[in-house]
């Protein structure tokens, strides 16, 4: 039997994983403003690729700390631009990538009294590496084998390395897990790192992908990537958008309803399962970072196979049936064919 897991993080206060980190800055933002340090911030701002403006939206409003929020344009969900607009945050949708509106904020941020609440801050580290912790004490302190973890920023794969080294220094447990992080075809910048031996690191303009949180080109947090990678002797993976949306697809059929970042996670394990690289009994996890609701979209066009290029061969389109009894009995005999004892 496959010793196979998958972290659903995504059921969560705003249905991403982000949440872990943002309540941590977002209470110590508080903490900075009130009584006695009485810092100056006039509120917190970041670019997103969706679930990060969710989550800071969401905790800022229920401090009452204003929340500014940078988005690219078109390429985020509609799941995930409501969520910001209906908590109050000052929502800016920039004609740019997520990397554009990443160097935007840094620059307004430097002028103005804005806390940054991107990921490499520190605090939203520290809070993330929770997940890590907890898959531990899931595990009752018997360490994976292997975490597979969808990356773009890459401020999480780091996160996760430092959760499970920190439960190594305090010995509750003697190892780490290796750790993959798993990029789509279309924004791999730390793939093609990988990929030259750690040779030669090229940002790139990251191309259209239904895993929209990961389509980033030149990730914040690509050194301490890295670093974890090697310190765990990990791996990084790929996969192209019909690969991806093809494990989504499979894996919803087992009753999870999935996020593409998660069939990137998935289309990971498959590949490196094939390869023998991840063998049949190694335990394995596969972090689901987002919840399927927020991307329902995408869901939709694959089930009515309305993507370009793609065969969608796990599409189950609804059947269109005149509402009379006998189109309805002849479509129902026709699907369970066979299965029926009449
Ligand atoms: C942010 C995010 C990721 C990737 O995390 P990074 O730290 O940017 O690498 C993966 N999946 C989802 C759903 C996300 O929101």
């Amino acid at each position: 039997m496959p010793d196979l897991w998958v972290k659903h993080c995504g059921i969560s206060h705003t249905g991403s994983f982000k949440d872990l980190g943002m309540t941590v800055l977002v209470s110590q933002v508080n903490r900075l403003r009130s009584a006695p340090l009485n810092r100056p911030i006039a509120g917190v701002g970041c670019a997103s690729t969706g679930d990060t403006s969710a989550a800071l939206s969401a905790y800022c409003a229920a401090a009452g700390i204003p929340a500014i929020v940078f988005l690219p344009t078109d390429r985020i969900s509609l799941a995930q631009l409501v969520q910001p607009i209906a908590n109050g945050a000052t929502v800016l949708s920039l004609d740019t990538d997520f990397d554009g509106c990443m160097r935007l904020i840094r620059e307004v941020t430097a002028e103005l009294p804005i806390y940054l609440a991107n990921s490499l801050n520190s605090l939203r580290l520290e809070g993330q590496k929770t997940a890590a912790i907890e898959i531990l004490q899931q595990f009752d302190w018997e360490v994976p084998d292997w975490i597979i973890v969808p990356g773009g920023n890459l401020g999480n794969i780091y996160a996760f390395y430092k959760g499970f080294e920190m439960c190594r220094e305090l010995e509750l447990v003697d190892r780490v897990p290796r750790l993959v992080c798993a990029q789509a075809a279309n924004a791999n910048p730390l793939y093609l790192y990988y990929k030259s031996g750690w040779a030669d690191f090229k940002p790139m303009v990251a191309a259209d992908t239904f895993a929209s949180a990961i389509q980033i080109g030149d990730p914040v947090s690509i050194d301490r990537a890295v670093f974890a990678l090697k310190a765990t002797d990990g791996i990084v993976e790929e996969a192209t958008e019909e690969e991806l949306m093809d494990a989504m697809s499979l894996a919803d059929r087992t009753g999870m309803f999935a996020c593409p970042h998660t069939g990137v996670a998935l289309a990971a394990l498959f590949k490196l399962r094939e390869r023998g690289v991840i063998k049949t009994n190694d335990r394995t996890i596969v972090v689901s970072t987002a919840h399927g609701l927020k991307f329902s979209q995408s869901k939709v066009a694959y089930h009515s196979k309305e993507i370009a290029n793609m065969a969608c061969q796990y599409a189950n389109p609804p059947v269109n049936v005149k509402a009379n009894f006998g189109a309805v009995m002849d479509v129902l005999k026709k699907k369970l064919d066979g299965k029926l004892c009449l």
